[in-house]
């Protein structure tokens, strides 16, 4: 690192507000991205350290630290909490780390107006507290609200758990403000026509970090709903699950939630509280095994359930026979779904939904479901995975198709990924044309320096398949290193249009190199 550059960070931000510390290093090494999980269980976390992480405060910082790392081509990686799945931060050439969470104002609440002005390091979970206290939500509920920020979001499409109802962040971002390559400062609502006209917005959501730095956003939001209501319902199989996913993503008014589980994901759920397992796969395979033995009379349940991990490892190694287990019991499957707004509202549109089941012979399972996923739907994603202690690894791709592909999508991707890893699946996130599929793979190889080349092959195959059966690449968790070289299959000459707009913001490419494009 030239002297002259680290002079020139110190001289912007002062001492205090950066650091060069091996803990911070390594600590920002990486994201939530399993391959790095995989790394680090290898002992060796520290493939792609930064040079150092810079705190910055205000956008003129920011753009006094852009124009630096200009000029001594340091590249920029801008980073928001990390917890992206995809390695979109993790430094591919070392570099600078630009954690914007001090960038935590939330600037103003338009009541009126109902728009919300945020900093890009705000996490969305104050965001939605502070809008809330004046009867508004902005609506947008991701998995990790606890740990990800406003530029986050944006930078790569995310998705909250109601966007059925609240659409995805680019239907509640409205504008940005962000810094270029070369330092300078854009606002996509500063065109005469306003959000109308043609601008840079939609170009800029969804670029994860490689076109330059959000630093503030306005958002929609809605007035706060009166009430909310779910319910749980036992499908017979998965295509007529999915039949009642379609009728409620294409409701006049739009559900909250809609998810319908394949069998070992259901396993996982539980149709009811009593067979949940914690949201862990590991359990949902031997709780399946368990039950089909237990049908064909080969063992007792309770003895299945004495096996414990070494069962669980069994499953995870010879992913063929769990997922042909999985298979064989074609049990049902669950769909819970939600409504909010006022109570008559809700009320008639849960009789309509319920009437729908009816007809395509469906349970009613109550509220008892739906009540159970609303308050546990944060546990599974903040719990280590217990297949990493077993020696293995879980990773979940997310890719959305129209309704008429569901099926075959979701099949094809079961069968080409069925020799490598146990593979369970659920659908949401359900739109007038379609819905997505959220598929999660679990798998376990006796030799551990294998691993890494068994998760590339689970992620080839299955990309593959998604690309060949019409898929997107991603629904929400963007594109990061884990999908990038596919970006050609899925946007063909898109991928230079987005390279030419890059060589017109960014033309030292200084911006997240190695990201998003091939
Ligand atoms: C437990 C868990 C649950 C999750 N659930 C969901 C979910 O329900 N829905 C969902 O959509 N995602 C989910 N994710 C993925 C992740 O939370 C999202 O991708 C989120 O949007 C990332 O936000 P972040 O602030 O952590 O961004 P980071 O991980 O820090 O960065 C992500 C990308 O955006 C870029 N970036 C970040 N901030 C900026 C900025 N201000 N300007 C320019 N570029 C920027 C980074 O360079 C990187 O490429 C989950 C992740 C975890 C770990």
């Amino acid at each position: 690192m030239h002297p002259g550059f680290e002079r020139s960070i110190h001289r912007i931000v002062g001492s205090n507000r950066v650091s060069q510390r091996t803990t911070d290093r390594q600590t920002y090494s990486s994201d939530m991205w399993t391959k790095a999980q995989i790394w680090r269980l290898q002992g060796n976390p520290s493939k792609h350290r930064p040079d150092l992480i810079v705190w910055p405060e205000t956008v003129e910082e920011i753009s006094a630290i852009v124009r630096a790392c200009q000029k001594f081509s340091v590249p920029i990686i801008p980073y928001g909490a990390g917890s992206g799945v995809c390695g979109g931060t993790t430094p591919t050439r070392g570099g600078l780390i630009l954690d914007l969470k001090r960038l935590n104002r939330v600037l103003a609440v338009d009541h009126d107006g109902y728009t919300v002005h945020a900093e890009a390091g705000v996490i969305g979970e104050v965001l939605e507290r502070t809008v809330n206290r004046v009867g508004c939500t902005v609506g947008h509920f991701p998995s990790s609200i606890y740990c990800s920020t406003v530029g986050g979001w944006i930078s790569t499409r995310s998705a909250g758990q109601y966007s059925s109802r609240y659409g995805k962040i680019e239907d509640i971002v409205l504008g940005v403000r962000f810094v270029d390559g070369m330092g300078r400062v854009w606002d996509t609502r500063n065109s005469p026509e306003g959000i109308r006209s043609l601008n840079l917005l939609p170009l800029i959501t969804g670029s994860e970090g490689i076109l330059g730095v959000i630093t503030d956003a306005h958002l929609r939001m809605h007035p706060q709903p009166q009430t909310a209501g779910f319910r749980g319902i036992e499908v017979p199989d998965i295509q007529t699950g999915l039949e009642l996913v379609r009728i409620l993503g294409q409701m006049n008014h739009r559900p909250l939630l809609v998810r319908l589980y394949d069998p070992l994901d259901t396993a996982v759920c539980g149709l009811d509280k009593s067979e949940a397992t914690d949201g862990n796969l590991v359990q949902g395979i031997q709780s399946l095994i368990g039950r089909l033995s237990s049908k064909l009379g080969f063992m007792a349940q309770e003895k299945m359930d004495d096996l414990g991990s070494s069962m669980q490892a069994f499953g995870l190694t010879y992913p063929s026979v769990s997922n042909r287990v999985t298979r064989l019991i074609r049990e049902s499957c669950l769909l819970v779904f939600g409504f909010d707004g006022d109570e008559e509202g809700v009320a008639r549109s849960m009789r309509y939904a319920l009437q729908q089941a009816d007809k395509l012979e469906c349970i009613d399972l109550g509220e008892a479901p739906g009540i159970t996923w609303l308050q546990t739907r944060h546990d599974a994603s903040f719990r280590q995975s217990s297949v990493y202690a077993l020696g293995g690894f879980i990773d979940t791709m997310e890719v959305a198709t129209t309704y008429d592909n569901l099926y075959r999508l979701y099949d094809r991707v079961m069968r080409a990924t069925a020799p490598y890893a146990v593979t369970m699946a659920h659908f949401s996130h359900a739109y007038r044309e379609g819905c997505s599929i959220y598929f999660t793979f679990g798998a376990r190889h006796r030799n551990p320096t294998q691993l890494e080349d068994l998760y590339r092959r689970v992620w080839r195959m299955a990309m593959n398949t998604v690309i060949e059966n019409g898929g997107t690449l991603s629904h929400h968790h963007g594109i990061g290193l884990l999908k990038r070289d596919r970006m050609r299959d899925e946007l063909g000459a898109g991928v230079d249009a987005i390279r030419a707009l890059k060589e017109a913001l960014d033309p030292n490419q200084i911006f997240n190199p190695g990201k998003l494009i091939p």
